[in-house]
């Protein structure tokens, strides 16, 4: 017949795996964020400011998320369609399409 003290160990015992478990996942977690941070940095210096300023202000004000894809003619953000000159600037990597509806920076693929 088991104890209550050694349902306590057990417990403590599961406990402390899983601290130690979830330490190891925040130590992982934080590699990551370092290394997509350096990543995002040095792809900075590849945009033009002026689009970058654009990404950096919708990013701000859409909830983070300054880029949707144009899916069947819509928005990815919105779902608002988007009109044809706007879609083929879409297609050129050299301009900025952004949609006339939530503003995000528009790519197809
Ligand atoms: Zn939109």
């Amino acid at each position: 017949m088991r104890t209550p003290k050694k349902g306590l160990v057990r417990a403590e015992a599961r406990w402390e795996a899983e601290r130690a478990a979830l330490a190891q996942e925040t130590r992982r977690l934080a590699g990551a964020i370092a290394s997509a941070d350096a990543k995002r940095e040095s792809q900075k210096a590849r945009v033009v400011p002026r689009h970058l300023a654009i990404y950096e202000d919708v990013r701000r004000r859409r909830g983070g998320i300054a880029v949707a894809r144009v899916a069947g003619g819509n928005c990815g953000g919105c779902r608002v369609g988007i009109p044809e000159a706007v879609r083929k600037r879409a297609f050129d990597p050299d301009q900025l399409a952004q949609c006339p509806n939530c503003e995000r920076i528009l790519y197809v693929g």
